[in-house]
């Protein structure tokens, strides 16, 4: 018996592989009202498809659907024919309708030409051999790349984790694009994506039109430099951090392109520098004034105008404790005026303005005892021409920063990503298609 059954399987396997065939009159767990029809559905996805009945069932709803007879060409011998050979019943799976699963139960017409040739005919809502609708795949792959993680989207479309992500991988093979040569002004940065590849990966922009162009699986200096070497050709202008790495890297690989320091990151080792002072005095302040003076930093990162009465009151109450940090808070307050001023100088192309100022900063520096500030002013001067081109030529990485935000957002919904090549194609195809509403493919 269990011999005989094992046969029937196979044979059944090999006439109609992947469709299913149903024994609809011996169903017995039809529920609620079935009710016959025989319209033209043109809901999108299902142009031109007959429903002949629409059933709810438990848990979801099955529609019945044939396609209209029309004559065929045979793939054979070209004649052109209508007659019909048989049917068989296909299950599809269809995006879901009022919160129901809903399957197509696809009467499927095979046609038999003269020649002897039988074949299935055409339909527009399914491909051959899937197991879901055309629409439910467009649906899905975009789902894929716009959804919060694999799991979410695979529980959604009724499909399983590993097949969600193996479908991902198929589509983004062919639908990242690739870089063949960068444009002439990149930005570059890093972020942390620790995956297989390593804790941190590098990314690299336009820096005119800030759209992101790839991702490398390290900040290592060989990784870009081989990079830059193969795409950097028309490369003309770097905007990048203060990294040595980054900096040797791309004189290796291009020569001297114009490199621009992102003020955000050298605007950094001066609030570092106040940080470092208030650290350092505090210790020695009475336990409940070091604990409140912790608490107040950010204010003191705060430009002072932006402080309110109430604020500036609390600011004031340490400084007066520490002449350390009232010369380290003066000092950043010169800093920032200095950038503020340079800023409009650069743009009005009043260069050596902005060069005066900075050197003014250094001098007041100079003259004060705090060796945070001394370290700070050495990277300073160690990355001025970079620094001052930023102010030259008005570019940033501050939009950088806006995508490795997003990055993180995409990585704490997946709950993180081993693979290092599959977090790259879900940060570049989700900026490639995060403003499509409709299906992918
Ligand atoms: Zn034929």
């Amino acid at each position: 018996m269990l011999g005989f059954l094992h046969k029937r399987g196979q044979k059944k396997c090999t006439q109609a592989p992947l469709s299913i065939i149903l024994e609809l009159s011996r169903n017995k767990e039809r529920i609620g009202a079935a009710c016959t029809m025989n319209f033209t559905m043109d809901l999108p996805g299902l142009k031109g498809v007959k429903v002949t009945k629409m059933e709810e069932r438990e848990g979801f709803i099955a529609l019945h659907v044939e396609m209209p007879r029309t004559p065929h060409r045979c793939p054979s011998c070209g004649e052109r024919t209508e007659r019909t050979h048989d049917y068989r019943i296909q299950k599809v799976q269809h995006l879901k309708l009022f919160e129901r699963w809903v399957y197509l139960f696809y009467r499927k017409r095979r046609y038999a030409c003269r020649c002897g040739k039988r074949f299935a005919e055409k339909a527009c809502f399914v491909e051959r051999y899937q197991r879901q609708t055309v629409e439910w795949n467009q649906a899905f792959r975009l789902r894929l790349i716009q959804g919060k993680n694999f799991t979410d989207t695979a529980n959604q479309f009724q499909t399983s984790v590993t097949t969600a992500m193996r479908r991902f991988d198929q589509l983004a093979a062919p639908l990242v694009k690739k870089v063949d040569h960068l444009p002439p002004r990149i930005a570059i940065d890093d972020y942390k994506g620790d995956t297989n590849a390593g804790k941190y990966q590098v990314i690299i922009a336009d820096a005119d039109t800030r759209k992101p162009l790839d991702i490398l699986p390290d900040r290592k200096a060989d990784t870009l430099k081989r990079y830059l070497q193969e795409k950097g050709h028309h490369v003309k202008t770097v905007v990048m951090d203060l990294s040595y790495t980054f900096k040797s890297a791309v004189q290796k690989a291009l020569g001297h392109p114009l490199i621009i320091g992102d003020p955000f990151h050298f605007c950094r080792y001066i609030y570092w520098a106040l940080e470092g002072v208030r650290r350092r005095v505090q210790k020695a302040f009475h336990p409940y004034h070091r604990k409140r003076c912790k608490r107040i930093k950010h204010l003191f990162q705060k430009e002072r105008e932006g402080l309110d009465d109430k604020q500036k009151k609390k600011v004031e109450r340490y400084l007066e404790l520490s002449p350390d940090l009232r010369e380290a808070y003066e000092l950043k307050e010169h800093f920032r005026q200095w950038y503020q001023e340079a800023k409009m100088q650069g743009r009005e192309g009043r260069m050596s303005e902005v060069k005066q100022g900075l050197y003014a900063f250094y001098r007041r520096v100079e003259a004060s005892p705090l060796k945070e500030f001394h370290r700070a002013i050495q990277t300073l001067k160690n990355w001025q021409t970079e620094i001052l081109n930023s102010f030259a030529f008005g570019l940033n990485n501050g939009f950088i920063e806006g995508l490795n935000n997003q990055t993180k957002v995409i990585k704490r919904n997946a709950f993180g990503f081993r693979r290092y090549d599959r977090l790259r194609s879900r940060i570049l195809l989700h900026h490639q298609f995060k403003h499509q509403t409709f299906g992918v493919g």
